[in-house]
């Protein structure tokens, strides 16, 4: 648990999200970017990890290699979704663990480009204080 705007926080149990409004991403240290990420082949040729030789390979031979390279934690053979690996304590691979901000933010994959309005609990987020 940790504090958000107006009370406490836990990432597991969505009915503690804030709605979300403009300006909250300001001073949240991104609690967001320490959900599991799940991507899509165009997403990872947009943040240069794929190049359009290797996107018409097989995405189970793509998920293989960015496994090996401790890039993605998981793929998920159904849904052909690559989920982003995560540090020890929970934060994406692509988070400034002291700034707190994206670093492939230009680039960053559809999944974090539609949070909160697509995502556990639409319109709400893990908003947490600085
Ligand atoms: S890619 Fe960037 S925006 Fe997306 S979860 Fe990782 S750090 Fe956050």
């Amino acid at each position: 648990m940790r504090q958000g705007k107006s009370g406490l926080v836990d990432l597991e149990r969505l009915s503690t999200w804030h709605k979300y409004k403009k300006g909250l991403c300001a001073d949240c240290r991104a609690s967001c970017c320490t959900l599991p990420a799940e991507v899509r082949v165009s997403d990872l040729i947009r943040m240069g990890l794929v190049d359009a030789f290797e996107a018409d390979h097989p995405p189970k031979e793509i998920a293989k290699r960015l496994k090996k390279a401790g890039i993605i934690d998981h793929f998920n053979f159904k849904s052909e979704m690559f989920t982003l690996a995560r540090m020890a304590n929970g934060d994406c691979l692509y988070l400034d663990s002291q700034r707190r901000r994206c670093t492939i933010y230009d680039k960053r994959p559809d999944t974090c480009r539609n949070h909160p309005q697509i995502g556990p609990r639409p319109g709400y987020c893990a908003y947490v204080t600085l």
